[in-house]
């Protein structure tokens, strides 16, 4: 198969810098669309892609999965999209389409595994995948997402991940119109968390462990603001919420938070992935009907209907716009909780070569 060498930024080991390197990228197939990438977010879970927090990382390995460009080739059997159009990428690239999740468009919960946009199995080259911190992309367009048109394109990239990681829990647990929900950490996810369920007409608490951001909170959207190491505060709304969506990337005590849910209520993680060393205090649960859950980004026409309704309602992420050449120093500010709230690079950078020291 014939393939083009671009210009990416990743990383060669768990513990080293991301740096400038050459991956290729196919021609397209006549289902494919070529996307010159003109932003790409940055996800808590690039960082622990490239730091092989879960294991598993395939090394070199280039993050990246919210994804937006403008598209410059399509295959000869291409549909939905034309050259010139705008268009997105999240974190999915392909699925089986075959499986009982997938023919309900849920492509995230493929039984046969999807491939995610970067560290998946790539059919095509062998290998793995590469992902957005790159010049281009090709991907077939059944993965592609239509951009509204009316929205800040330098804003729009984290809605392909934080976004639609957030909204796929609003919806499932049929968050409206006077819906209680919480939100745990106010970062990438917990801010889109907040902006899309204030969207759906719910009042939004925040749970926080940063004072300085309550201003900030609010500013979003949130009506209110739990410190959530203040005693006093946690007690104050035991039994309020219907959903809360914790987006906590590290270990941490839940038990705290379920009590604060409403009868039949449910925490939902969307953050940590692994043990949690504080044992689940079932009293809550069982004398409540309590639930805790767990959810993983969304479905492509989930997506696309999220994107739609931030077209309409003009919801968009709060960024900070970096050179690529920064992106180990914006890593650090992400676990340091010094993101407000979202890093999207500015992929013009690695194109021209541009290394602006100390320029955010
Ligand atoms: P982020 O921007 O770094 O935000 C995380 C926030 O959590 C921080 O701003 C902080 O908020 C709070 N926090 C951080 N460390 C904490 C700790 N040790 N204890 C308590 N609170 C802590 O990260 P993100 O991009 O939003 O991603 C959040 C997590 O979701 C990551 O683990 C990421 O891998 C995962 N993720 C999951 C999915 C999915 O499909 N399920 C999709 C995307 C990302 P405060 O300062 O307000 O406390
Ligand atoms: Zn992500
Ligand atoms: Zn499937």
């Amino acid at each position: 198969m014939n393939t083009t060498s671009v210009k990416a930024f990743g990383t060669e080991a768990k513990d080293k810098d991301l740096q400038l390197m050459q991956i290729e990228r196919r021609e397209v197939t006549p289902t494919d669309i070529e996307i010159d990438i003109l932003y790409c977010g940055v996800c808590h879970s690039d960082l622990h892609t490239a730091r092989n927090d879960w294991g598993g990382t395939k090394y070199p390995s280039v993050p990246g999965h919210e994804i937006i460009g403008r598209i410059t080739k399509v295959g000869s059997a291409v549909t939905k999209f034309k050259v010139g159009d705008l268009a997105g990428v999240g974190c999915l690239v392909d699925s089986c389409r075959e499986c009982e999740s997938c023919k309900q468009n849920l492509e995230q919960y493929c039984l046969n595994g999807s491939t995610g946009t970067y560290n998946g199995k790539d059919p095509f080259l062998g290998g793995h995948t590469f992902g957005g911190y790159s010049e281009k992309v090709v991907v077939d367009e059944a993965f592609g997402l239509h951009i509204p048109e009316n929205l800040d394109l330098k804003a729009v990239a984290p809605l392909l991940c934080a976004g639609i990681t957030t909204w796929s829990p609003l919806k499932h647990w049929d968050v409206k119109e006077g819906s209680k929900v919480a939100v745990v950490g106010l970062g990438g996810l917990g801010h889109m968390a907040i902006k899309l369920a204030k969207g759906l007409g719910a009042n939004v608490t925040l749970f926080s462990r940063s004072p300085d951001k309550i201003q900030d909170a609010l500013d979003l959207g949130a009506d209110a603001v739990v410190i959530s190491t203040y005693e006093n505060e946690m007690n104050a709304v035991k039994g309020k919420f219907d959903l809360i969506i914790d987006t906590v990337p590290y270990d941490h005590d839940i038990n705290p938070y379920i009590s604060t849910l409403t009868i039949n209520g449910t925490l939902v993680l969307v953050g940590y992935i692994g043990k949690m060393e504080e044992a689940l205090f079932t009293p809550p649960m069982i004398l409540g009907r309590r639930s805790v859950a767990g959810s993983v980004i969304g479905g492509i026409k989930e997506t696309q209907e999220m994107l739609d309704f931030c077209g309409e309602k003009n919801i968009l992420p709060e960024i900070e716009m970096i050179n690529m050449q920064n992106i180990n120093e914006a890593y650090e500010r992400m676990l340091k909780s010094d993101v407000r709230y979202r890093f999207v690079i500015d992929m013009q950078s690695l194109k021209n070569g541009i290394i602006l020291k100390n320029s955010w």
